[in-house]
């Protein structure tokens, strides 16, 4: 009796998963767009003197500038030292690697908000069209390429090609210091043909699942090639799958969980939906040799405390705060114009 009690209850919980998913999602995007307000707040009182108050900026907005954290790292790989000007952002990189390295890319499915977005939109077109649609293998793999095909870019330009001293250069740029600006004025001073790309990226995401993750996101990518050294994967359990095939009828990224000992794709994203639609309890989130199971409704807890935990101690060491004053912003910002321009 107890035991019916205790699945009954245990079931419920798994089944209330991915609405926990989706509501951590939308929490953690009105963190960033509060974020977003300070930042827009701090910038129009260099913009407007006089006229608009005083807020300090939120080192986290630095988090929107991963080409000049993949900058940073070959600028400390090089002997250059922790980045002094967006420090935050560089931490916050290194946080996300960590996380991608040791449970997957998680980060893409519950705390991304371009992933929640895409995700959201795919939802509204499931509703408005039936369902959504993958594209055919011979356009699904081809347009995969495209990610690593960017971020392959990416690297053998910073990575590769940039020298250690040009790198720091780039660093103490006036370009670098306000690359933050820079990147809040695009989305302010948005153009039409951006807004045109970005309405044809919407179109794309109702209507196949996933389309920016899927074969778009660079640093998407990039995390999946670091996930795949991961130690812990989904893990099948052969004894009690009953092939009912449901976990890859749940799967975002058209896994084929079903016949997987261990998903060792760099497409899982970590949602964990595929554990959530299994009726035979038959998967788990295991480390080695099918040890160390991790209890998915504690996932989102590591991934969160892993987070924290970076945050904490760049705060905590000094690497956090840009070297910056609001002598150098009031010189840099009213110069500002987005990239552009
Ligand atoms: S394999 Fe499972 S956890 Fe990975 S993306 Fe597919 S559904 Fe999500
Ligand atoms: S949903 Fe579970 S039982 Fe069904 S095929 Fe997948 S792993 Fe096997």
């Amino acid at each position: 009796m107890h035991q019916v009690k205790y699945r009954s209850i245990k079931s419920r919980l798994i089944k209330s998963r991915s609405i926990i998913r989706n509501l951590i999602q939308a929490g953690w995007g009105i963190f960033l767009l509060y974020i977003g307000w300070k930042f827009f707040r701090f910038v129009r009182y260099f913009e407007m003197p006089g006229a608009a108050g005083y807020t300090s900026r939120p080192p986290a907005v630095e988090g929107f500038l991963p080409i000049s954290a993949l900058v940073s790292l070959k600028s400390w790989l090089g002997g250059g030292g922790f980045d002094r000007i967006h420090p935050a952002g560089f931490a916050i990189f290194l946080g996300i690697i960590l996380i991608s390295l040791l449970f997957k890319k998680g980060f893409c499915s519950w705390f991304c908000p371009i992933g929640a977005l895409s995700e959201a939109l795919g939802r509204l077109g499931a509703r408005l069209f039936g369902k959504n649609h993958g594209l055919p293998k011979f356009l699904d793999y081809p347009l995969m390429a495209v990610k690593y095909s960017i971020l392959g870019f990416f690297i053998k330009v910073i990575l590769v090609d940039m020298s250690p001293l040009v790198a720091q250069s780039f660093q103490q740029s006036a370009y670098n210091k306000i690359a933050d600006v820079k990147m809040l004025k695009f989305f302010l001073e948005i153009g039409q043909s951006a807004v045109a790309i970005l309405l044809a990226l919407a179109l794309f995401s109702l209507v196949v699942r996933n389309f920016w993750c899927r074969y778009l996101c660079p640093y998407g990518a990039l995390l999946g090639i670091v996930a795949v050294f991961s130690p812990w994967q989904v893990t099948r359990e052969a004894q009690k799958c009953t092939g009912c095939n449901l976990c890859n009828k749940a799967c975002p990224n058209r896994i084929n969980v079903a016949e997987s000992r261990r998903v060792w794709s760099a497409e899982c994203s970590s949602c964990l939906d595929c554990l959530e639609a299994c009726p035979a309890e038959a998967l788990g989130y295991k480390g080695p040799g099918g040890r160390f199971a991790v209890d998915p409704r504690f996932y989102p807890v590591l991934l969160f405390g892993i987070y924290l935990l970076v945050v904490l101690v760049a705060q905590l060491t000094g690497h956090w705060q840009s070297s910056l004053t609001l002598a150098d912003y009031r010189e840099l910002i009213p110069q500002s114009t987005w990239v552009g321009h």
